[in-house]
């Protein structure tokens, strides 16, 4: 199942949950754990992504914090390669690379282990790392474009950025530096 059908869309975006004001009024969040507590519906998106990223012949998946996690690490865990976390300022305990992003009022920061994706950045036949980089939801972009940003830096190579969802209408691609696979793009 390379692509999703109708009813295997429906099964995965009713599964998410909107809770309106969530952080601050006029912001609907898509809840994904509800997403993640439904078997079904996780098993129908994971089946899809392993399908879909088999032929990729990816090194490492890079999960931004915190969600990205959860999808990353276990879709890592399908194609057998290796995880790595795209974690927020501080949280690193090993030599980190930075990048900053704006925010609608101020900046924020994400971090990667130097060596996350080999010797600067290569693997072991010694060719830039193929990286997919993953997250449950693209608004902006600002997040994932640091992120990518990050994966350049230290040598290795963005080949798709995959989102369970993208708010289409905020154009969050415009500018982005790789390929964006999007499972549900949001209106
Ligand atoms: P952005 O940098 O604007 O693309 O924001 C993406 C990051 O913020 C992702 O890590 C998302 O998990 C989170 N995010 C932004 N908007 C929402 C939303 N409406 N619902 C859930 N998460 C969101």
């Amino acid at each position: 199942m390379d692509t999703l059908s109708t009813e295997e869309k429906e099964i995965i975006l009713g599964s998410i949950r909107d809770i309106p004001d969530f952080p601050k009024p006029g912001i609907v969040f898509k809840d994904i754990t509800t997403l993640l507590n439904n078997p079904k519906a996780l098993s129908t998106l994971m089946d899809h992504l392993t399908e879909r990223y088999l032929g990729y012949e990816l090194d490492y998946i890079a999960g931004i914090d915190a969600r990205g996690f959860i999808f990353g690490a276990i879709l890592a865990d399908r194609l057998g390669v290796g995880f790595v976390p795209v974690r927020k300022q501080g949280k690193l305990p090993y030599t980190t690379v930075a990048e900053k992003y704006s925010l609608e009022y101020g900046f924020d920061e994400v971090e990667i282990h130097i060596d996350a994706f080999g010797e600067n950045g290569c693997n072991c036949d010694g060719e830039r790392s193929k990286v997919l980089l993953i997250d449950d939801l693209m608004a902006t972009g600002g997040t994932a474009k640091a992120a990518a940003s990050l994966i350049d830096k230290v040598g290795a190579h963005c080949v798709e950025a995959c989102f369970i969802m993208e708010l289409s209408f905020l154009n969050g691609k415009k500018h982005f530096p790789a390929p964006i696979y999007s499972v549900l793009e949001i209106d």
